[in-house]
């Protein structure tokens, strides 16, 4: 018999290249702007962005505040003034439009969907992440959808958890797994939470120490063999 019944994806990096769509939006961002885009304003964003994200995760800082100051900083830092919030409305725009998928996680997914009930968990803004499942065609193969923003919380806060857990009909800690790239967010939350997780480490990156996902792997097609 399966173990688990409800399984908890996380979406960015995980079934969505999020690297790939970032790179296309800020392309068509900079194109679109006359600005020409430079191997080092786009190394500084991504060490920007990522800043403010985990500032965020940690509960220092709001959503609002990582997306309305990310532009505004990273021109700073190129000594240019804009408006922040302007050009990440923009940027949002053209990330929802990218459709590239994490190798394998299509097919993945539209197997799983007949045997398990799916649920995407993921941080990030509500608007982004919905029109991005529309667009990819993700959206009917998942029973819900929690984005952080409409929570109240994030991932890794147990908050969060709570209120998934909440909204999942029959819902057992026994018969759940989630399964995400980032240790910090995903598999941190799920151990507070009392879950099993499976941590989709594709670069081979180092895990928190004092944590230990209860499975790791390397390909997305890797999990039929725990979950099958
Ligand atoms: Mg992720």
């Amino acid at each position: 018999m399966k173990k688990y019944q409800h399984l908890l994806f996380d979406l960015d990096d995980t079934l969505l290249d999020f690297g790939a769509a970032e790179d296309m939006a800020l392309h068509r961002l900079f194109e679109e702007q006359g600005i020409p885009l430079t191997e080092d304003v786009e190394v500084k964003y991504r060490q920007i962005n990522a800043g403010l994200w985990t500032r965020f995760e940690h509960g220092e800082i709001t959503r609002d505040e990582v997306i309305t100051t990310r532009f505004a900083k990273l021109f700073e830092a190129f000594g240019q003034e804009v408006d922040g919030e302007q050009f990440d409305e923009k940027y949002r725009n053209y990330l929802a439009e990218s459709k590239v998928f994490v190798p394998g996680a299509w097919e993945l997914v539209n197997q799983l969907a007949h045997k398990f009930d799916l649920y995407l968990v993921t941080n990030g803004v509500s608007t982004t992440q919905y029109k991005r499942l529309q667009i990819t065609g993700l959206a009917p193969l998942f029973k819900n959808v929690f984005v952080s923003e409409d929570t109240g919380y994030q991932k890794p806060m147990k908050g969060y958890f709570d209120y998934v857990f909440d909204r999942i009909p029959n819902f057992n800690t026994e018969a759940a797994l989630i399964i995400g790239d980032s240790f910090s967010a995903d598999i941190v939350g799920g151990i507070h939470a009392g879950i099993d997780t499976c941590w989709f480490n594709q670069q081979g990156k180092q895990g928190v120490e004092n944590y230990e996902p209860t499975y790791e792997i390397t390909e997305l097609q890797q999990l039929k063999k725990i979950v099958l």
